[in-house]
């Protein structure tokens, strides 16, 4: 590993930009995706305004945030403040309903961490979840959307690490692997500490957004527009990004002392966040802070087992960057 981490970047790496950025443009989704995308949560607004017609509709998750493919599944939230009837009874509520609009596989997850209902748009077949007030979440996307707009290479950087994670089986956080969420803040992480820095930390800057939800504060500069040239003074593409990325995790993240966080846009250590030691099913091995819940490792879904085949697939891309002729190809060959 030691040896290994010597490594200096390929001179040729640049040559390989075109060909990632064309599986990049293969990637986006079309725009009749996104109007299917639109029609359907008009759809879901009306039907669920009979119910509730004080009830707000957003949309979140990968959908909102921009880094959706066109089969991402098609993440909602019910804002409505009733406190006359339990989350509970609302979600088999919402299940009903969806089932008298003719969606498909209606299920209500009443027992997850955030409950939901899911379902399948007959339609498009795209799969639907519908959750209540998880307004965190709403905040969460909307901080992804808004870094996604300062530099076009935090787009091109998801959307070839999601297409990865998807290709190599270890974008499933029930499993133990990450969820799609967590690879966004491991690459916004990793613009932030580019030198010069491709983004800057929006949670350092003075806050003109400012929200309190659950008691968590979720302040940070939204005034995105006025950084479009913040990582102009950096010349790196997409090829180099990629390279680095997959180099840092596989060789040089410290995995036993440092935490990585976007909210400081610097790496802090596990000993400071007092996750040196497991706590219940917390085993801390992989440490990705939230940007708003701070307590809240990202990382904490990953065992032994699952932190090693990670590890692995880490070293796989980077050593695939590094020798292999056609990596645009290889790097995706499934699991
Ligand atoms: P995909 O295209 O794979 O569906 P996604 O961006 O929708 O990607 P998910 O991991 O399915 O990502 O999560 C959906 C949303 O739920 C995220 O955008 C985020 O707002 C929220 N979320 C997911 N996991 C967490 C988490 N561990 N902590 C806080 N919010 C989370
Ligand atoms: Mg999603």
């Amino acid at each position: 590993r030691a040896r290994k981490s010597q490594r200096e970047r390929p001179c040729d790496i640049e040559t390989f930009t075109p060909s990632f950025f064309s599986l990049y443009e293969t990637l986006i989704p079309a725009e009749e995706d996104k109007a299917n995308q639109e029609h359907l949560l008009s759809l879901l607004a009306k039907s669920l305004n009979k119910e509730w017609p004080e009830a707000q509709l957003h949309l979140y998750g990968s959908w909102a945030n921009t880094f959706g493919f066109s089969n991402s599944d098609i993440d909602i939230c019910i804002a409505i403040d009733d406190s006359t009837a339990s989350n509970h009874n609302m979600l088999l509520k919402v299940a009903d309903i969806m089932e008298l609009n003719n969606f498909q596989n209606v299920q209500a997850i009443t027992n997850a961490r955030v409950p939901i209902v899911r379902m399948t748009d007959p339609v498009t077949g795209i799969s639907c979840d519908i959750c209540i007030n998880n307004l965190l979440a709403v905040a969460n996307t909307k901080l992804l959307k808004d870094y996604a707009q300062i530099d076009d290479r935090l787009h091109q950087l998801v959307l070839i690490v999601k297409h990865w994670a998807k290709s190599r089986a270890i974008n499933e956080a029930y499993r133990g692997t990450l969820s799609s969420y967590t690879y966004v803040i491991m690459c916004i992480h990793f613009l932030q500490q580019r030198k010069p820095a491709i983004l800057p930390c929006l949670q350092e800057m003075e806050a003109t957004y400012t929200l309190t939800i659950d008691g968590v504060e979720c302040n940070y500069f939204d005034q995105v527009q006025e950084l479009s040239n913040f990582g102009a003074k950096n010349k790196e593409n997409i090829a180099q990004l990629l390279w680095a990325f997959f180099h840092y995790w596989a060789y040089k993240h410290d995995y036993k002392n440092d935490v990585i966080s976007v909210r400081t846009g610097s790496i802090i250590s596990k000993q400071e966040k007092h996750w040196t030691t497991r706590v219940g099913n917390d085993r801390h091995l992989i440490c990705i802070e939230d940007p708003f819940e701070t307590s809240r490792d990202l990382g904490r879904v990953v065992d032994k087992h699952t932190v090693k085949i990670l590890r692995e697939e880490f070293e796989r891309a980077a050593d695939i960057l590094q020798y292999d002729p056609k990596p645009s190809v290889t790097l995706f060959e499934p699991y």
